[in-house]
This record gives structure tokens, C-alpha cells and sequence, in this order.
């Protein structure tokens, strides 16, 4: 079923009208015809499963067949803050953590970031690392499309995720996996959770200190030295499956 996202705006008590861009993939690329299924998303993560009625004109128009109760998101806010990787890695790290079920994205610049981005470059690359957060979201069946934010300094990503309710800071010189097993422990829905991977050249001991001061907690991913990407795949899974753990226990009870 093909799966497009919307605002409230389009969305009337039985109708729903799909314009623009999404009109045109859906009706010239996708070819979708009067009484297919299809599955729509508003801003809000509710889903709506409807039928087309109309695919002629200016607009797709869609008769909504049922709300859906239960939508395809995490039950606590995931934020993933990304030390700045080297050439296009980003693009997979946004693509796998969409999948996971983060719902931001932040860039951050760090003592140990190669890639320098002047603010034209930096909004071109947030305009395309956001679109591909929506195909991401889109195949993946997200009810929502994660946001993926300007280049955040570190020291201002820490204090933002020092407010949340649980945030980690995997760190390759952390001993024991003690702090992991602490944090897992907390990964539970309804809460804001934060991660923060360094880039290639991993975190500055200066700025690890900073963080655990604001409250962040070193962790370690196990022996090995995960590539960047690799970290914020591993750190994201332990989350989600921590989470969907807790909420189908939740639901069991
Ligand atoms: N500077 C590191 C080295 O010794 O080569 C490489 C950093 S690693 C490529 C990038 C990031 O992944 C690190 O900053 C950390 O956030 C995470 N990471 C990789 N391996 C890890 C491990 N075993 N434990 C905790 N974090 C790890």
C-alpha cells in the first residue's frame, strides 16, 4: 500500500485531498486509480487508511475508510545527535535512524568534525538529508517523517539533551558495559531520549567530561571500535527494542 504524508490542513471529517508534488508522484509516476488503498500520515503521527475517489483533476482526492488507533512510532521522543561524518555518510545514518524509529536528527560540530559547512552548502545538505528522511519514513512505514535540524555546536546540543529525561554519550574509552546496562534500563516510553555518536575521529576527552557534567552518560558499545556509523545504528536498535519491549509489555497488562 502506497504510504504518502500530509497536513491536518488537507484532511476534512471524510476527505482527504493530496496536491502538488505527492498528486503527481501518486497519479503520473505511481498511477494509483479510483478504489485503490492507500495509507496517509498527518503531522501528528495519526494514519489514515483511505480509498481514491478522484484522480483526474488538480488534486488526489481520498475518502478516509478508518483512523487508525495505533500508529508505527516509538512511545518516547528519540533524538539522534550525529557528530558530523565525513562525505555522505550522514545519508545512511539519517536512512537507518528513520528506520529506527528516531524522531530528530541533529548534525553537530565537534572539536573532531572534518567536514566544514558554510551556510549555503549546510542548507543544501539539510534540504537533501531531509528528503531523505521522508523516503526513509515512507519505506519504512513511519507515521512520521523525523526533522533533521540545522548543525548544532556541541556544546549547545548538550545542554539541550541535558534537559531530557535520559541521554547517553557512547564513548569507545568507557570501561565496562555496566553504563549501558544502566542506561537500557531507562530507555522506557514516554521520555525525551538522547544520543550523541562522534565523527571519525571520535569525541575529545574535554567534551565527554562536559557532557556527563550536564547530566549525559558515557556509555560503552562493547570492545570493538565502531565506525560512526556503525555506533548510531547500534545505539538507535538497543533503544527502539528496549522501547518496543516496554510498550508491548505495557499493552499486556
Ligand atoms: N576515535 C576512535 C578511534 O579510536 O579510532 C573512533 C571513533 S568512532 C569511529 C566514532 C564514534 O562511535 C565514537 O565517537 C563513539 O561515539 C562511537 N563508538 C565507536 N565505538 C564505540 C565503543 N566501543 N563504545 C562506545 N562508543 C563507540
Amino acid at each position: 500500500m502506497h504510504h504518502f504524508f500530509t497536513d491536518k490542513g488537507s484532511i476534512s471529517e471524510e476527505i482527504i485531498r493530496i496536491q502538488g508534488e505527492d498528486r503527481h508522484h501518486a497519479v503520473d509516476v505511481l498511477r494509483v486509480r479510483p478504489g485503490e488503498e492507500i495509507l496517509v500520515s498527518d503531522e501528528e503521527g495519526q494514519d489514515y487508511r483511505c480509498e481514491v475517489m478522484e484522480a483526474s483533476g488538480e488534486e488526489l482526492c481520498l475518502r478516509i475508510l478508518e483512523r487508525l488507533s495505533d500508529n508505527h512510532e516509538l512511545e518516547s521522543e528519540v533524538w539522534l545527535f550525529q557528530g558530523l561524518p565525513k562525505s555522505d555518510k550522514m545519508e545512511l545514518i539519517i536512512q537507518k535512524a528513520t528506520e529506527l524509529g528516531a524522531a530528530h536528527i541533529v548534525p553537530v560540530i565537534t572539536k573532531n568534525t572534518i567536514i566544514k559547512l558554510d551556510e549555503k552548502k549546510s542548507g543544501q545538505k539539510i534540504r537533501r538529508w531531509q528528503s531523505i528522511a521522508e523516503a526513509s519514513a515512507k519505506q519504512s512505514k513511519r507515521s512520521v517523517i523525523p526533522v533533521v535540524h540545522e548543525p548544532m555546536r556541541f556544546s549547545d546540543a548538550v545542554k539541550l539533551a541535558g534537559d531530557f529525561e535520559i541521554s547517553v554519550i557512547p564513548y569507545e574509552h568507557e570501561e565496562g558495559i555496566e553504563s549501558l546496562c544502566e542506561a537500557i534500563v531507562s530507555f522506557v516510553p514516554g521520555r525525551r531520549i538522547g544520543a550523541f555518536i562522534g565523527p571519525e575521529g571520535g569525541f575529545d576527552r574535554l567534551e565527554v567530561s562536559f557532557a556527563k557534567k550536564q547530566g549525559i552518560l558515557p556509555v560503552s558499545l562493547g570492545k570493538r571500535i565502531l565506525r560512526t556509523e556503525t555506533a548510531a545504528i547500534a545505539i538507535l536498535s538497543m533503544i527502539m527494542i528496549r522501547l518496543e519491549i516496554a510498550q508491548n509489555a505495557f499493552k499486556e497488562d
